[in-house]
């Protein structure tokens, strides 16, 4: 198990109880346990040094609250820029549009993206009372598409009828035809995955892209993927204009530095957390309760 930040800045400011600014030298050496925690809860490196820089700065010069031990002033000032950086609130969706507002869903293969595509189907339809129709425009990984028409019944959501031997687009643009039918709130988009980023992915995503006009474009990452999640974030954030992150296997033993990890890189909000295999298991995205675990 991993020792919580807290007690290790006791350890790094015990002999410090009772001064009244942080000077520059016990922000430094408690910044070196920050790193490290943050490390340990695998926040990529980069992303690691440049937020240490930041709550340096913030932190020289604080004044310590009388209530607290100058570990606790420096816990709270940590906690506060994870919060800020993570995101202060829950982002929402912004599916207001003259419907069928399309969302779009992008990640490589394996990162629960066609699970995630189906939980958000039924929570829309659930808890916002829209109509949600689903299209799987992955035609690479032999019965992705019957995976999802599988899930959509286990979410009580409709799938567009699988047609064989259509492209991508060409799924993506029957599917847009059909909602707009058919009257749909929002139909979603799930978009094949590879195992690496790559550029006939691209290219095609790209494509769907242009087809449909969607209104939001989410990143499903795995968060046990830890540093590696930031090339995958980079690959995606460079091509497509994405408008947020969703994180899955947050229920595993991940300290959740993958969250920070995202935000730097794609500069975009993280809309929702997986929690679980289970077909309800998504949850909005809390960045103080993540900043907490990330702190150990
Ligand atoms: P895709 O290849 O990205 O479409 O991945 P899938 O949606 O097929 O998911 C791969 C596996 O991950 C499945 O067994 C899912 O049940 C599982 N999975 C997806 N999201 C989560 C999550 O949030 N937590 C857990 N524990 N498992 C998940």
């Amino acid at each position: 198990m991993f020792d919580s930040l807290s007690d290790r800045l006791a350890g790094v400011f015990d002999k410090l109880r009772g001064r009244g600014a942080l000077s520059e030298d016990d922000v430094r050496s408690a910044m070196r346990e920050v790193r490290v925690a943050l490390l340990e809860a695998d926040v990529a490196l980069p992303v690691a040094r440049d937020f240490v820089d930041q709550v340096t700065e913030r932190a020289v010069g604080a004044e310590v609250i009388r209530s607290v031990t100058p570990g606790q002033m420096v816990v709270k000032i940590v906690n506060d820029a994870l919060v800020e950086m993570l995101g202060s609130d829950t982002a929402e969706l912004h599916i207001d549009v003259n419907p069928p507002a399309v969302i779009m869903m992008v990640g490589l293969q394996g990162s629960g993206k066609t699970t995630t595509t189906a939980k958000l189907a039924k929570r829309l339809a659930e808890r916002e009372r829209k109509r949600v129709l689903m299209a799987s425009l992955d035609v690479a990984r032999p019965a992705a598409q019957e995976q999802l028409a599988v899930l959509g019944r286990q979410a009580s959501v409709d799938t567009l009828p699988i047609v064989a031997g259509q492209t991508p687009v060409q799924i993506a643009q029957r599917a847009l035809q059909s909602a707009k039918l058919q009257g749909y709130d929002v139909l979603l988009l799930d978009t094949a995955g590879r195992l690496h980023v790559d550029d006939t992915l691209m290219a095609e995503m790209k494509a769907v892209a242009a087809a449909s006009n969607p209104v939001e474009t989410l990143l499903v990452v795995d968060s046990l993927t830890g540093q590696d999640a930031v090339n995958v974030a980079k690959g995606f954030a460079g091509e497509v204009d994405l408008s947020g992150v969703i994180l899955t296997r947050m229920d595993g033993d991940a300290r959740g530095g993958a969250a920070l990890s995202m935000r730097a890189v794609t500069g975009k909000p993280i809309k929702f957390a997986g929690v679980g295999e289970a077909i309800d298991a998504l949850e909005a995205f809390h960045p103080s309760r993540v900043a907490g675990r990330i702190l150990g």
